[in-house]
């Protein structure tokens, strides 16, 4: 569940986030589309505590990101405790980021052993089922040289979700993917929605939104423009700013 109210983010003089409103209910999945430059990385990269807001309210599974609330003031957390709730959190890259000196199942296997200190043979047991779950059961044993972008992007996404996250962050995960390869990505991330998984995802894949997301939003120069359901956003968008961007995505 991510809660998001008033978000606001400089970057030096550079405002990106003028006020971000944002609520994804447990169990949902709100797509963010939007042109480069508007700050979609950014807030994601803010709700996972990889950057710290200037202004708002911030709370993913109802703890305020990076802080602690004692009475009624906010404690900023230990770096170690923002490590732990980070972990509730995956993200998925563009760029997919894997340990090219690890095999797939070592890629997986890292965080859960020397982060949430899970014992081996459990870690790898889980890690074999999320392979089978992306559908790369035989490719456990293999280096990421050795596969596709489509396998390392799913790779990626088994990686994020063996640390047992209760939200999924994606930023254009099919960005950096030959057209053919975008599908299998997408149907991986179609399952995890189908079966409840929480997600907040940037894609420029408005046919893939559409499909799977409860919400859909459109971001332009910091702020969010419009918002609401995929279907009657595309096929009817208020805003002058959402229907040119559509006209130029499709
Ligand atoms: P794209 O679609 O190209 O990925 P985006 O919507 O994800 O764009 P952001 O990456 O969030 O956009 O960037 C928004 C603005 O913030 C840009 O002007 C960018 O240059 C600026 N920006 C992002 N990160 C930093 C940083 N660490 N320091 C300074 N400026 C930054
Ligand atoms: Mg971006």
């Amino acid at each position: 569940v991510v809660f998001a109210s008033g978000i606001r983010k400089s970057f030096g003089s550079l405002d990106v986030l003028k006020g971000i409103d944002l609520e994804v209910p447990q169990g949902s999945v709100a797509c963010i589309i939007g042109p480069s430059g508007s700050g979609k990385s950014t807030f994601l990269r803010c709700i996972n505590h990889l950057e710290e807001i200037n202004g708002g309210v911030l709370l993913v599974n109802g703890d305020f990101v990076g802080y602690r609330l004692v009475g009624d003031a906010l404690h900023e957390l230990p770096a170690s405790a923002i490590c732990h709730r980070r972990a509730e959190v995956g993200m998925v890259f563009q760029q997919f980021n894997l340990f090219p000196h690890m095999t797939v199942i070592e890629n997986i296997v890292e965080a859960p052993i020397h982060v949430r200190k899970e014992p081996v043979a459990e870690a790898r047991k889980f890690a074999h089922e999320l392979l089978e779950q992306v559908g790369l059961s035989d490719k456990a044993e293999v280096y990421p040289r050795n596969l596709s972008g489509g396998q390392q992007q799913r790779v990626a996404i088994a990686r994020a979700l063996a640390m047992r996250p209760k939200v999924m962050l994606f930023d254009e995960p099919t960005s950096a993917l030959d057209p053919e390869l975008v599908g299998e990505v997408l149907n991986v991330m179609k399952e995890l929605a189908r079966k409840g998984m929480t997600m907040v995802i940037v894609t420029h894949e408005i046919g893939f939104a559409r499909e799977v997301a409860d919400q859909l939003i459109f971001m332009d120069g910091g702020v969010v423009v419009e918002k609401g359901d995929p279907n009657e956003m595309i096929a009817n968008p208020k805003s002058e700013r959402t229907r040119e961007f559509l006209a130029r995505v499709r």
